[in-house]
């Protein structure tokens, strides 16, 4: 082994319960997975509108592909921008209510490539302490004058603010937050980051990745919840692989803001585009999401259920109100254990441990998906009162 180094890291990784390991699905995406020959019910996927393997959604993507083959050719910049991206770039952005929207790859890529396009030396990025891991590589790569707050502490936020303001070495302020934060499925301040950094003018940018197509009255995210326009928040991302069902990421907001991004975005510029059949895929899911409030209503009467029936059981949850809802444990062998349990049971249900999560904070991640029903809750409920005992 001319790694020897690997091997004890590894190793190592395994005595903490912190290994990690992949386990091929043999189905569509859904509430039921076919997993290593066994037929699982799923609470783990960001799937929540159940739109990955919808029939409109394959069809929209078929057909795409039927007419305009597979690969994108090439980055944005040279020949693989296609009508399909543009359109669906369109209407996204009315959909947010900004002015544009611009496509990228991924999220971790949207993340990283616009932080880096706004700050650079001689700026400053401000970050919740349980930002995306995406967000804070994003202003770790950047070069700017790194702080990040506790979870959601406004007060915080604006004495850090206000420092910098007195620093005449500091030019661009950018404040970064998800919307839903992804592990422990709570939202943050939204309005009264607003206002903390209009009142520093410094600039907000929202991750809504996991509330895009959950919140909203047309599923327009945490944003449209809270009636937040592009002036209290100039710089939105959300990503397509969530509840869109989809794959890829965009980032909306005012021309200048756009334009910035497809001149000097080195995540957008370097990279090929999206295949154009998920774009189309992508704008059939988006009818569904704005159309069908079902989806949104269901899910949220799922979580009322689940949450009486976990308190009830004396279950330690999160003050969430997404279909993010953890358990938390606390030791990462537990949590392991406890989802392995439940994997026995029929239930996949993932542990979430450091570094995902800070030390000692192992959790159950459980997830919900329109396509669940009251007695799938129930069911789940009642696996997980047999392990309390
Ligand atoms: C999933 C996620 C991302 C990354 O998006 P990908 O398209 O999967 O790369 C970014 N931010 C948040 C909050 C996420 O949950």
């Amino acid at each position: 082994m001319p790694f020897p180094q690997l091997t004890d890291k590894l190793h190592a990784l395994e005595a903490q319960g912190l290994y990690r390991q992949r386990h091929p699905i043999d189905s569509p995406q859904g509430i039921f997975l076919q997993r290593e020959g066994h037929a699982v019910l799923n609470f783990c996927s960001n799937d929540y509108l159940a739109l990955a393997n919808h029939p409109a959604v394959v069809k929209a993507f078929k057909e795409a592909v039927d007419t305009q083959g597979v690969g994108s050719g090439s980055a944005h910049l040279i020949c693989g921008h296609h009508s399909e991206h543009h359109a669906l770039e369109e209407e996204l952005a009315a959909f947010t209510g900004r002015t544009r929207a611009l496509l990228f790859s991924t999220g971790y890529m949207a993340n990283v490539g616009v932080i880096n396009a706004l700050v650079g030396r001689g700026d400053a990025v401000f970050e919740d302490r349980l930002n995306h891991a995406s967000l804070l590589d994003g202003g770790l790569f950047s070069g700017a004058v790194f702080k990040r707050y506790a979870h959601t502490d406004i007060l915080q936020l604006d004495k850090l603010l206000a420092t910098a303001a007195g620093n005449k070495a500091i030019c661009n302020k950018l404040v970064v937050t998800d919307g839903v934060f992804s592990m422990d499925g709570d939202w943050a301040p939204l309005p009264d980051l607003a206002t903390v950094a209009k009142k520093h003018d410094a600039w907000l940018m929202v991750d809504d990745a996991h509330g895009l197509g959950v919140f909203g009255a047309t599923g327009g995210g945490l944003l449209q919840q809270h009636g937040l326009n592009q002036d209290d928040v100039p710089v939105l991302m959300a990503t397509l692989g969530k509840s869109l069902g989809t794959f890829g990421a965009f980032v909306a907001g005012s021309e200048a803001l756009i334009e910035m991004l497809i001149q000097t975005a080195r995540t957008y510029l370097y990279t090929t585009a999206m295949p154009p059949a998920i774009a189309a895929a992508t704008r059939a899911s988006l009818r569904i999401v704005i159309t069908e409030s079902w989806r949104r209503d269901k899910l949220a009467d799922l979580v009322t259920r689940f949450r009486a029936g976990a308190v009830q059981l004396g279950l330690p949850l999160l003050p969430s109100a997404s279909p993010i809802q953890p358990i938390m444990v606390g030791d990462n062998q537990q949590a392991l254990a406890m989802s392995s349990v439940l994997l026995s049971k029929g239930f996949l249900v993932s542990a979430i441990r450091p570094p995902t999560v800070a030390q000692g904070t192992a959790r159950l991640r459980v997830t919900f998906s329109a396509a669940h029903e009251a007695h799938h809750v129930d069911q789940l409920l009642e696996a997980l009162q047999g392990m309390a005992q």
